[in-house]
């Protein structure tokens, strides 16, 4: 595959060198287990992905945007006792993002998106913190899973691992799929409490005691089709997103209608 020019990773110092930047894009992930049948690098990958796809869609139409590498692990801590389930504490990550972000400000690179694809990861309150710290950024944070079309294109999208991740996987990276028949049917329990049920009260779930497989929704209805279709409408909604972020003055950032 040629160098993509709008992939950090990929790209060099003599392409770099004066070029202009308007908006840096950061994959976000996490390093867990995910169910028996997709790889522990599950949310990397699909960050990567959702990351390059939409910088693509955003360069071609002429926005100035560069992808950060990803970062590889997550807030995990409700699976501290899932083997090998890496976590970086949310302290952690304000450090690591305070610092990336003082590279891009004094570098004249004043918007950065993340583009997070892990549950436990939650920066918003990091980012209201890092913009009072360098209030010439504009922070923002992209959460694919929330993007509320995904009902219309599974039957049981699920939470982990189930059939709109699985679909994904299958599309992305059908090599790191174990058959579905290995899958466990991600099978959860709920907290009991009323309040949390509605959703209005919260508490951290302990997740080997929600999950037997470490599975949140049964993948056996995930096909790659089904994750093509759902990923290229990502592309193009995270996509328009960073475009619009990208050519869009800070001064025209609100309007009436
Ligand atoms: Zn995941």
């Amino acid at each position: 595959m040629p160098i993509r020019p709008y992939i950090l990773a990929e790209t060099n110092w003599k392409a770099i060198k004066d070029q202009f930047f308007d908006l840096a894009i950061l994959p976000w992930g996490a390093t867990e287990a995910h169910n028996y049948h997709l790889p522990y690098s599950t949310d990397v990958v699909e960050a990567d992905a959702l990351a390059a796809g939409a910088a693509k869609f955003a360069y071609e139409k002429g926005a100035k945007v560069i992808v950060l590498p990803a970062i590889p692990f997550g807030v995990n801590t409700g699976q501290h006792d899932v083997k090998l389930d890496i976590n970086l504490n949310p302290t952690t990550q304000i450090a690591i993002l305070n610092d990336i972000i003082d590279t891009l400000h004094r570098q004249n690179i004043f918007k950065l998106v993340i583009i997070n694809s892990h549950g436990g990861n939650d920066f918003r309150q990091m980012l209201r913190e890092l913009g009072l710290r360098f209030p010439a950024m504009f922070l923002a944070e992209v959460d694919w899973y929330k993007i509320k079309d995904i009902s219309a294109y599974f039957e049981e999208p699920g939470d982990h691992a189930g059939e709109a991740e699985t679909s994904l996987m299958l599309h992305l990276k059908p090599e790191w799929v174990l058959p579905l028949a290995e899958a466990g049917d991600g099978i959860a329990k709920k907290f009991r409490f009323k309040g949390m049920r509605e959703g209005w009260a919260w508490s951290e779930r302990h997740w080997n005691s929600v999950t037997k497989d470490t599975g949140i929704g049964n993948p056996v209805k995930a096909t790659p089709e089904k994750g093509a279709k759902f990923i290229n409408l990502l592309y193009e909604k995270i996509g328009d997103f960073l475009y619009e972020v990208a050519v869009t003055n800070k001064a025209d950032f609100y309007t009436d209608d």
